[in-house]
C-alpha cells in the first residue's frame, strides 16, 4: 500500500509500506478520505506532540476490509470512521468522564498509524458505522466532535446571541452547532467574503469583515475560532455583562494576552477553552447524519495521497483559498 511518512520535523515521504495486520481487537480499514487538520501542520512543523516517525491523518473514513477475532460489531464491508484519541479507561481521568485527558492516550494519526495511508488498523471501540454518508462527509465526524466538545463547555442558553470571530471550516462548524444548540442569531466577522457567504448560506443572521462595525458588549457568547492573540482579546469587547467567551482556536504555544482584570471582574465574564474532544463522535455522526449539519461545502480540494504535502503547504502558506482539504488514498 501507499502511505505518507513524516520522518521527523519538515521530512516528509510517500511511500510503499505493508498493509497492517489487525490485532485481536483492531479492523483494518481501507481509507477512502482522510482530511488534512491543523494538527498535521504542527506535527509537520515539529511543535506539537507527536512521535517520529509517524503516518499522520486523524480525520477519516473508509470501509472495514478485516476484522480481528475479538472484533463484536463490525465486518467486511462495513463503512466506518475512526475516532482517533484512544484511552485506557482505568486511569484517574478515565474513571472520571475526561477521557481526553487520559494519563496513557494514543492517538491514531499522531502517537499510532494515521489515515493519510491506503490502509490503517484501529481497536474496535474506536470505530463508529457510517451509515450511508459519504466518506468526505464522515471524515468530518472528528473535528465535528471537537467543535461540539467546545459548544458543551460554554453551553449556550436558548436564544443566547453570538459573536463569532472566524469563518473557516471550524468556526463554520461551530457556526452550525451553535444554532444546533438553540442560539437565536450568529453574527459572523471574517476578512474572506467567500467564508462569509458560505456563513449565510449555513445560518448566519448577520457577517461583516469589519469587527469594528459591530455593537460592543452585545453578545450572550463570543467564540474565537482565529488563535491570533489580538482578536482573542477582542472577544472582551463584545460580550455583555455576564456573558461567556469560548477560545476555541489552537493559538501558537508561546502565545500570551493581556487582559484587563478589572473588567473581567466587573463584567463577570467567564472565559472557557477547549481540548479535544470527549465521547462526542456519536453526537457528531448523527448530526451529520440527519442532516442538522452541513460539511459538503466546507471541502475546498480532493487531493491523492500524493499531494498530501502540497495540501499542508496550501494549508501554511495559503497560498490559494482552502477550506478542508480532503485526500483521498484510493485515487492515488
Ligand atoms: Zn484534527
Ligand atoms: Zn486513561
Amino acid at each position: 500500500m501507499k502511505a505518507v511518512l513524516i520522518k521527523e520535523k519538515y521530512s516528509l515521504k510517500t511511500m510503499d509500506a505493508q498493509v497492517p495486520e489487525p490485532k485481536e481487537d483492531e479492523v483494518l480499514i481501507e481509507v477512502h478520505a482522510s482530511g488534512i487538520c491543523g494538527t498535521d501542520l504542527h506535527i509537520f512543523q515539529g511543535d506539537y506532540k507527536g512521535t517520529y516517525p509517524i503516518t499522520p491523518g486523524h480525520e477519516f473514513s473508509g470501509i472495514v476490509r478485516k476484522a480481528g477475532p475479538k472484533v463484536r460489531n463490525f465486518k467486511e464491508g462495513d463503512r466506518v470512521a475512526v475516532e482517533p484519541n484512544l484511552s485506557c479507561g482505568v486511569c484517574y481521568s478515565c474513571l472520571n468522564n475526561r477521557q481526553h485527558y487520559c494519563e496513557n492516550v494514543e492517538a491514531v494519526g499522531v502517537t499510532l498509524p494515521g489515515g493519510m495511508a491506503q490502509y490503517v488498523c484501529a481497536p474496535e471501540g474506536a470505530v463508529f458505522p457510517i451509515g450511508d454518508l459519504s466518506f468526505e462527509e464522515a471524515a468530518f465526524m472528528e473535528p465535528l466532535s471537537c467543535v461540539l466538545h467546545g459548544v458543551e463547555q460554554v453551553k449556550p442558553d436558548l436564544a443566547d446571541s453570538v459573536l463569532l470571530i472566524g469563518a473557516g471550516p471550524i468556526g463554520l462548524l461551530l457556526l452550525q452547532s451553535f444554532l444546533v444548540e438553540g442560539c437565536s442569531s450568529v453574527h459572523v466577522v471574517d476578512k474572506d467574503q467567500d467564508r462569509l457567504n458560505t456563513a449565510l448560506e449555513m445560518g448566519a443572521s448577520k457577517t461583516t469583515t469589519d469587527l469594528d462595525s459591530l455593537d460592543r458588549e452585545s453578545y450572550h457568547i463570543v467564540c474565537d475560532a482565529t488563535g491570533v492573540t489580538f482578536l482573542m482579546e477582542k472577544c472582551l469587547d463584545y460580550v455583555r455583562p455576564s456573558g461567556r467567551i469560548l477560545w476555541f482556536a489552537v493559538p501558537h504555544v508561546d502565545a500570551k494576552v493581556s487582559l484587563p482584570p478589572f473588567r473581567m471582574f466587573e463584567k463577570e465574564i467567564s472565559i472557557f477553552s477547549s481540548y479535544t474532544s470527549c465521547r462526542n463522535s456519536w453526537q457528531a455522526l448523527h448530526l451529520l447524519q440527519n442532516g442538522r449539519i452541513k460539511v459538503k461545502d466546507l471541502v475546498s480540494h480532493k487531493l491523492p495521497l500524493e499531494e498530501f504535502e502540497k495540501g499542508l503547504k496550501i494549508l501554511e502558506t495559503h497560498s490559494e483559498p482552502a477550506m478542508k482539504i480532503m485526500i483521498m488514498p484510493q485515487e492515488s
